[in-house]
């Protein structure tokens, strides 16, 4: 069973389209199962309707027009309670609904799966017998299995149709949405350019082309290339090989020819499509076709297709720059965004970004937060390839992508983005302003940065300091470890900036989901492995060499703070320690003129949590990392988005923790930072504020937001939020009831424009 399962997947899998997938399952399901219909229904949101799709047994004028509603007929209640329904004579059950063009009066037995993707029923897999016998078990088991495994691909093919305005059953659509994870606040709209990995042909988007003649030339030029190479292979190696190896060599370049492979791409090309899109559509075939062979022989020939492809792309790409020219309004698209690529597009022309992978607390996503840039991350199920060049509605808040806008939808959303820059334009006048609850509680808003652009951005915003400097970023836009005097230049810069604010420093904290090209990290678990502190403690060198150029820096300015990240135990905090003052003793005894700057501690781990008095005796002021913290309170990835919805500031547990830090670092009568994520959220700032933090450290464009909200609060409200919340048992209760605090302080408006989870 397993390897017919396996089989069908990977034959439904190859579909070119969603008429085919569907094609392939009901026939290979009706022949694997042996039964006399297989069917598959799927649910057109267009019509509301559950609509038959594809069928082998039932009658074939029936495929595409008929259709049950929810809850009508037996598909209708399998698609409703998202259960299987397995009878030995259906049309003995209440629900039958006998639908006359199917012809399937004769059929007794019936079973109907659910289709599930993400929790919602995209249809129903049905297979009937004219026997009167239910089903085996057996044979329910392997629907539910193959039912599980297909609804992905079918939502990706669902997905596909959806871009080019058409829904299941080919109504025309517009407003699809793409749910996914806000990665940054804004709400755009904007042209989609797609970037993709240079020499991966499964990633090249489709693009149309106007200069037919001048793209067929570029691509016969180029395989010209690539047959010539493949000859002078074979030239270095003739005699090592006997004449019939060598003529193998002759096949290959064959292969490219004109009434080959070149040709199909050709005609491809002449449709319209530029040369890399046709290249990628005519392997893809192919490979398609060879790897559904059943001899091994002929499936190995897919590695030649692909192999011979690849080569012609690596020319096709060399001579071509991936995107000459950015539209005016860029929305950035990649399978996975990262930090380098935001760098790919100028700015004044980057209207948002999306990322198939990676959810809101990616590092992708903060530094676009920190940049200002609406974000969408995790939009699983976008279809890339045919996406680029195609307008799109961004909305960060929400985090959605919609395709195929309407005109009304598209007249709301420019209002929202008049109103989004209305408001931020009014709270310019906060930035002198101190941050003092309406009791005139005073609290410090502090920022996190990466960047030099960061800082001025910073200052704009009214910040009193930097909380966290992320010395990792200028490491990854490096392509080997800076050097000291490098590393100084970069830190000065800062500190200047910021002077006579203080700035606080992290030390390196790469590993998890910072790799650097020239250090790479290859773990199983990288989140649970070789991350921060742990890496520089064993290479003491780096963390010298960091400290150093920090101190070097500080000369003259002395607004310096050291953090450490990641620590799960004294002895880390110790044996950096010790190197810092190493590094300190060094440069007085270059009878340089420094001062020994306050050092901290990041409470990211519960480990850290739970010693945190200890480890606040040993040092100036603790910090907590509420991303890394509530990844691990909770075990959410924080760049899985398929758990993403769990990463919950709002959590019992994480508030909790986040309350016994505060205590006990106040027993220690040391100062209390938060430079999570968090902080920048205006309803979760308030039960910050309320426990007792003594500066909250966010990206810059929240600063302002969340200035607002405290202002409008009194520390006495918010203590009794806290008081209350503290002894509820659900994040989603929790999150009400800030609401409700905002609401009644009359800055509510302020929460759609920066929600955490
Ligand atoms: C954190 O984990 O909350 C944090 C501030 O560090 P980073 O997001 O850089 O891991
Ligand atoms: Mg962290």
């Amino acid at each position: 069973m397993l390897d017919q399962l396996r089989g069908i997947v990977q034959s439904v899998n190859a579909a070119k389209d969603l008429k085919s997938a569907l094609n392939i399952i009901v026939h290979r399901v009706r022949e694997t199962l042996k039964t006399q219909v297989c069917s598959v229904y799927l649910f057109d949101t267009d019509v509301n309707s559950n609509v038959l799709m594809a069928s082998d047994g039932l009658k074939k004028e029936a495929i595409g027009n008929v259709s049950l509603d929810m809850g009508e007929g037996l598909v209708g209640l399998v698609a409703m309670h998202a259960e299987p329904i397995n009878l030995q004579d259906a049309s003995k059950h209440p629900s039958y609904h006998y639908i006359k063009e199917t012809g399937e009066e004769i059929f007794h037995a019936f079973l109907g799966v659910p289709i599930i993707h993400h929790r919602s029923v995209l249809g129903v897999l049905v297979v009937q017998h004219e026997e009167l016998r239910a089903f085996g078990e057996g044979e329910e088991a392997f629907l539910i299995t193959l039912s599980a495994q297909l609804a992905g691909v079918i939502a990706h093919a669902e997905a596909t149709g959806a871009i080019q305005g058409l829904s299941p059953s080919g109504h025309r659509v517009s407003d699809t949405v793409f749910p996914g994870i806000p990665g940054a606040s804004g709400v755009t709209v904007g042209e989609v350019a797609v970037i993709f990995p240079q020499s991966d042909l499964s990633q090249i988007p489709e693009r149309r082309i106007q200069d037919i003649e001048r793209e067929v030339d570029f691509f016969n030029s180029c395989l010209i290339a690539v047959q010539k190479d493949i000859y002078e292979l074979k030239k270095q190696i003739a005699d090592q090989i006997a004449e019939e190896e060598r003529r193998l060599f002759d096949v290959y370049i064959s292969m490219l020819d004109d009434d080959a492979l070149g040709g199909e791409v050709v005609l491809r090309i002449k449709k319209g499509y530029w040369a890399q899109g046709a290249l990628a559509y005519v392997a893809k075939e192919h490979i398609r076709k060879f790897e559904m062979m059943s001899d091994d022989y002929l499936r190995e020939r897919a590695v030649d297709i692909r192999d011979l492809c690849s080569r012609v792309l690596v020319y096709l790409q060399q001579k071509e720059p991936v995107i000459a020219d950015y539209n005016e309004e860029t929305i950035l698209v990649s399978e996975e965004l990262t930090p380098s690529m935001l760098a790919e597009v100028p700015k004044e022309k980057l209207n948002g970004l999306i990322s198939v992978k990676g959810s809101g607390s990616s590092h992708v996503a903060i530094l676009a937060r920190a940049m200002g840039i609406p974000t969408v991350m995790g939009v699983v199920d976008l279809p890339l390839s045919q996406l680029d060049g195609k307008k799109v509605i961004l909305d960060g808040y929400k985090g959605e992508v919609i395709s195929n806008p309407s005109d009304q939808l598209l007249t709301r959303y420019r209002n929202t983005i008049k109103e989004q820059d209305q408001l931020i334009a009014g709270l310019a006048d906060l930035k002198d302003l101190p941050c003092v609850t309406a009791d005139n509680h005073r609290i410090n808003l502090w920022v996190n940065t990466g960047l030099m652009s960061d800082v001025m951005h910073s200052l704009d915003q009214g910040a009193e300091g930097i909380g966290l400097f992320r010395t990792e970023v200028p490491f990854l836009l490096s392509e080997r470890f800076p050097s000291e005097l490098e590393q100084s230049e970069i830190y000065r810069e800062q500190l200047e900036a910021f002077s006579p604010k203080l700035v606080t420093m992290r030390t390196l904290d790469i590993g998890g989901d910072k790799d650097l090209s020239y250090f790479p990290i290859d773990e199983e678990n990288p989140f649970l492995g070789w991350r921060g502190i742990r890496v520089t403690l064993d290479h003491p060198e780096i963390f010298m060499a960091q400290v150093r150029a920090m101190l070097r820096a500080s000369i003259g300015l002395e607004n310096l703070q050291i953090m450490l990240p990641m620590i799960s135990n004294v002895n880390e905090v110790n044996s950096a320690l010790k190197l810092i003052k190493r590094a300190f003793r060094e440069l007085l005894q270059e009878h340089l003129d420094i001062k020994f700057p306050a050092i901290g501690v990041m409470i990211e781990l519960p480990a850290a949590v739970y010693q945190t008095r200890a480890l606040a005796k040993m040092v100036d002021f603790i910090s907590v990392g509420s991303n890394d913290l509530t990844q691990y309170l909770l075990a959410v990835d924080r760049n899985n988005p398929r758990v993403a919805n769990l990463h919950s500031a709002f959590h019992p547990s994480v508030l909790r923790a986040l309350h016994h830090v505060v205590t006990e670092a106040r027993k220690e009568k040391k100062l209390v930072t938060i430079c999570g994520e968090m902080a920048g959220d205006p309803g979760v700032a308030v039960l910050l504020v309320a426990m007792g933090f003594d500066i909250l450290s966010m990206n810059a464009a929240s600063l302002l937001k969340v200035k607002s909200v405290i202002r409008s609060v009194s520390l006495e409200v918010a203590e009794d939020l806290l008081e209350q919340v503290m002894r509820m048992e659900d994040a989603q209760m929790i999150r009400a009831a800030v609401d409700l605090t905002l609401y009644n302080a009359g800055v509510d408006r302020l929460l759609r424009s920066s929600r955490t989870n």
